[in-house]
């Protein structure tokens, strides 16, 4: 696994998982289930872990959805992270029933005692703090027009909510600076990491659908990945939340700063292609994210798909397996050698049962 030159941050301890100073990037979501079905809940974190989810996000709108925490808790295995606004009485609900992390902003939960004993209580049960400052809710940002400016305005904000904290010797502090355009978000995560060593949760805000959302994430996050930023991710997408989950795992994939465990090359097809390779990859890739143990692979497995002999052989050949198409069949290849010829029809199967063998160490 390579990792970038990491922006060095403060580690800090998220419910058993520890984000910063150089950890594997953390993905996160957050669920979107009715405020008061706390059974809902549970079943949505249940699928989130699943597929991954290593810090899962909820709202607590008010005492009573916070209320429901511990009994949410007991039932998941990854931390629980409460987003709360405007009521510190929520805040202190939620420590009290074990929440792992909270997500507010200090200014914005009341007066300076309530703050108080929001970081007091927090402090005792060795809970951090996130402070999310986002450009939409931030009246002096979204005025501006200019992309730096903006940038500014955010950090400031944020600024504003770290210096509460740190007055009151609270120094377990996670940063978010999200907007919906990447310029700022960019900037802004940029500008605070020379001021601050907290880790930093990424996103871009509001990115949209599945596949609008997708691309601007990646274009985003991609350019701060890159450039050693981040210490968790959330790909936020107005779809079913799992679909964060996976699409985080692409992403880290793809800069080879985390394994979902497979790593698909697939060529786009062009008028050699003698095979149906987009319906082939699509129920491959459909099945495959259905295998629940891919965790149990040390590194991910590299699998190959390719439409024909020009580059096929080269690809299938270095990954741990492929097949290369011929007219209505393929060469298989396994590590390297030719193994056998397969029928385009038994491509799927064939492929999801070497998978099944590799994980099962055979
Ligand atoms: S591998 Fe073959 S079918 Fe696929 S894009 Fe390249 S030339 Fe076309």
């Amino acid at each position: 696994m390579k990792y970038f030159n990491r922006n060095q941050t403060k580690k800090i301890n998220v419910g058993g998982v520890i984000i910063g100073g150089g950890s594997p990037i953390a993905v996160q979501s957050m669920i979107n289930t009715d405020k008061a079905d706390w059974k809902a809940a549970v079943k949505q974190i249940r699928e989130l872990q699943e597929a991954g989810c290593e810090i899962v996000r909820m709202s607590l709108p008010d005492l009573e959805t916070a209320q429901n925490v511990a009994r949410i808790k007991k039932q998941i295995k990854i931390p629980l992270v409460a987003d709360i606004h405007f009521d510190y009485r929520i805040a202190l609900e939620a420590i009290k029933q074990g929440i792992d992390k909270l997500r507010l902003n200090p200014g914005n939960i009341g007066g300076k005692e309530n703050v108080q004993a929001v970081v007091r209580e927090a402090k005792n049960a060795h809970i951090p703090i996130r402070i999310g400052v986002n450009a939409g809710s931030l009246k002096s940002a979204h005025t501006l027009k200019n992309n730096f400016a903006r940038a500014k305005e955010l950090v400031k904000a944020a600024m504003e909510h770290v210096k509460i904290l740190e007055d009151l010797s609270f120094k377990d502090i996670v940063v978010s600076l999200k907007a919906s355009d990447i310029a700022t978000t960019v900037e802004a995560y940029k500008l605070f990491a020379s001021k601050r060593n907290y880790p930093l949760h990424l996103g871009i805000t509001e990115a949209g659908s599945t596949f609008n959302g997708n691309i601007k994430s990646a274009a985003g996050l991609g350019i701060m990945l890159y450039d050693g930023f981040g210490d968790t991710i959330r790909v936020s997408l107005t779809a079913n939340p799992v679909e964060e989950v996976r699409s985080a795992y692409a992403l880290l994939q793809s800069l080879e700063l985390k394994s979902s465990g497979i790593e698909f090359i697939s060529c786009p097809t062009c008028s050699r292609c003698q095979i149906d390779l987009i319906k082939i990859v699509g129920q491959v890739e459909k099945e495959a994210a259905k295998i629940k143990d891919l965790k149990k692979l040390d590194k991910p497995l590299k699998v190959a798909m390719m439409g024909c002999i020009v580059n096929g052989p080269g690809e299938a050949k270095t990954a741990d397996f492929g097949l290369a198409g011929g007219k209505g069949e393929g060469v298989l290849f396994k590590d390297g050698k030719i193994l056998k010829k397969v029928k385009e029809k038994d491509w799927v199967k064939t492929i999801l049962s070497l998978i099944d063998m590799k994980i099962k160490g055979r």
